[in-house]
């Protein structure tokens, strides 16, 4: 089987065995992490996971686009081998009605591959893989979800306060609205 819809070359490990072993890993080692630093994104409910290996190389997948993964967190490790290029690229994190908006510039942020080194990142973090140009790469990669944080999701009305678009138009209406209140001010101060 496929890794998952983006990824031609790798395998699904928990279809072989590595299913409980990498469920202790998300309850014992990601869970406690995502509670501190990815709690707005369900992170401290994390309560079932999927794992595949990806390869990528001149005759396997060479690149990934832009894309948020079907996750909470994601544990991204890189296992090696020799390669070149494979850089990740983020672009901020987005709610669903705004994942194809534009990033601002503090939201741009690359990170290039270590072999025996992982990153850990909120499933809606948008992000893309760039060519691996030389050799070949596997990552490990462990998508760890929440059952009541997507239950939750579907009641939302308000904004997102993760999402970086929707922060950005509460921040746009507020600054309208205080510049409004400040010339109805001027105004009635201009009358008396
Ligand atoms: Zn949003």
């Amino acid at each position: 089987m496929r890794p998952n819809t983006m990824n031609k070359f790798g395998a699904v490990l928990d279809d072989f065995g590595m299913e409980s072993m990498l469920d202790k890993l998300m309850k014992d080692f990601i869970r406690p992490l995502s509670r501190v630093f990815f709690a707005e994104f369900g992170g401290c409910s994390l309560d079932t996971h999927h794992g595949f290996i990806v390869e990528y190389g001149i005759h396997r997948d060479r690149e990934l686009g832009f894309h948020v993964d079907d996750s909470e967190v994601t544990l991204n490790i890189c296992l090696g081998k020799e390669f070149s290029g494979g850089e990740l690229f983020f672009r901020g994190a987005r709610c669903d009605a705004h994942v194809n908006s534009d990033s601002q510039l503090e939201e741009i942020f690359d990170y290039s591959h270590v072999p025996g080194q992982a990153i850990l990142h909120s499933g809606r973090h948008r992000h893309g893989a760039k060519a691996t140009t030389s050799g070949k790469r596997m990552n490990l990669i462990l998508w760890c979800r929440s059952s009541t944080f997507r239950e939750m999701i579907k009641y939302q009305r308000e904004f997102a306060g993760w999402c970086g678009e929707c922060r950005r138009k509460k921040r746009e209406r507020e600054r309208l609205s205080i510049a409004a209140t400040k010339q109805e001010l001027l105004k009635r101060r201009m009358a008396l």
